[in-house]
């Protein structure tokens, strides 16, 4: 007789972490639903979690080790796998020491709360402190910016969208991205509560679809429009001067006004300067007001000094950590405290460019020169958790040439 049973869990893919019904049958998911009587989700699941049943019976699923013998791969045992590895791992080590053995760890990882943890946990007991992460691909800019401006990499920040008068968006489209529960609802309250919604982006995105105004810009030029936004609001004092003198340091940078004028500005990124004046004027007078930039923003050439203007632009209008603009969520464990555990507090900097650790990761893009230089310092295993550098990481016919180049190479996945 066919066993059922249902279980209540969440999805681990994003920090949404959405509540979810799962349907077991003879110990098989048979179907993924969204917990109604979750308290944050309400029932609400995106495509990626709905489609998490997949993941336990799809036909590429690897369940035993296997190694590759002579071009081929052959099943082998768990004992087999841990003893091969070690075998193989220890001369290296013996030979050119702890840090020629490497970790990287890709977007799957947090499908496993321990995942952070057991992979640096295991890289450090070898004595090495190459550890390389996604997050280093695609947001660098961010964790750098929200250290600088907060004090600490993970200080992210959420627009509180169901109390904005203003939502200014770059580079980003919630209607299809869908990244939190609600998001739909939340944008598409807006025009129904009377605020405004402005959505920056060079394709006429289904969210600029429903937004009062939508400005299209030359791609990756929207560090101009907001130094000519930044402009005006200066120039007119329209800024939040209790606030910053409450709340920041280092104003006078921005009181000196050097940015560019709407009408320069206007001439690099392709929105008129009445527009730019428009926007500022909109958003700096707004009773709250939340600018946000995502991916677009994040992998745009000027990614690191976009990211930084926006979240001034924030903070110069008083936006930050109100009602109505930016807040934030301490979540459920403190991340910046993970990082420094695992690192043990550590700031190492990198071979290449000297670039200092951030969010516990040297800079991933740099893992394939280091595997493919000369010297005793070179990668030579790497141990890949959860991610597909091959495909994930920028060159990838250098990226594949350095995995090939590796003395030993194991990838759980
Ligand atoms: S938004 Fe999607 S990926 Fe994120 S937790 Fe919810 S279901 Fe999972």
């Amino acid at each position: 007789m066919t066993e059922r049973e249902v279980k209540y869990t969440n999805c681990g893919i994003c920090l949404a972490a959405c509540g979810m019904e799962v349907v077991i049958e003879d110990n098989r998911v048979i179907e993924i639903h969204g917990d109604q009587d979750h308290p944050l989700s309400k029932g609400y699941l995106c495509p990626k979690g709905k489609a998490m049943a997949q993941y336990q019976s799809d036909a590429l699923r690897v369940t035993s080790p296997r190694e590759k013998v002579n071009g081929r791969w052959q099943e082998i045992s768990w004992e087999e796998a841990y003893e091969k590895i070690g075998k193989r791992l220890k001369p290296i080590i013996e030979k050119h020491g702890p840090r020629s053995v490497a970790m990287y760890y890709g977007a799957g990882t947090p499908l496993s709360s321990l995942n952070v943890s057991s992979a640096t946990g295991f890289i450090r007991a070898l004595k090495s402190n190459r550890i390389y992460n996604v997050l280093t691909l695609e947001f660098t800019n961010r964790y750098y910016v929200l250290e600088k401006i907060f004090g600490r990499q993970y200080r992210v920040s959420q627009p509180d969208i169901q109390h904005t008068d203003c939502l200014l968006i770059f580079g980003h489209n919630p209607l299809v991205s869908l990244d939190h529960p609600g998001i739909t609802e939340e944008i598409k309250g807006l025009s129904k509560r009377g605020a405004k919604m402005i959505v920056v982006d060079p394709r006429l995105t289904e969210t600029a679809r429903i937004a009062d105004k939508h400005i299209s810009i030359i791609p990756g030029k929207d560090l101009f429009l907001l130094e000519g936004m930044i402009h005006h609001i200066m120039a007119e004092k329209l800024y939040d001067a209790e606030f910053l003198k409450k709340h920041t340091t280092g104003s006078e940078f921005f009181r000196q006004n050097s940015f560019r004028t709407p009408k320069e500005a206007a001439e690099l990124c392709g929105v008129p300067a009445k527009t730019i004046i428009e926007v500022a004027e909109v958003f700096a007078r707004a009773e709250s007001a939340a600018a946000i930039g995502k991916l677009g923003v994040h992998v745009s050439p000027n990614s690191t000094i976009t990211y930084w203007l926006l979240e001034a632009l924030n903070a110069l209008t008083g936006n930050i950590d109100k009602e109505g603009g930016l807040l934030f969520n301490p979540g459920i464990f403190n991340m910046d405290t993970l990082i420094w555990i695992v690192t043990h507090g550590k700031r190492p900097r990198s071979f290449f460019g000297n670039h200092p650790y951030l969010t516990g990761s040297f800079p991933a893009s740099e893992l394939p020169r280091e595997i493919l230089m000369d010297g005793s310092d070179r990668v030579r295993a790497l141990f890949v958790d959860v991610g597909n550098p091959a495909i994930v990481f920028p060159n990838s016919t250098r990226t594949k040439k350095a995995l090939q180049h590796l003395d030993l190479l194991v990838c759980v996945d």
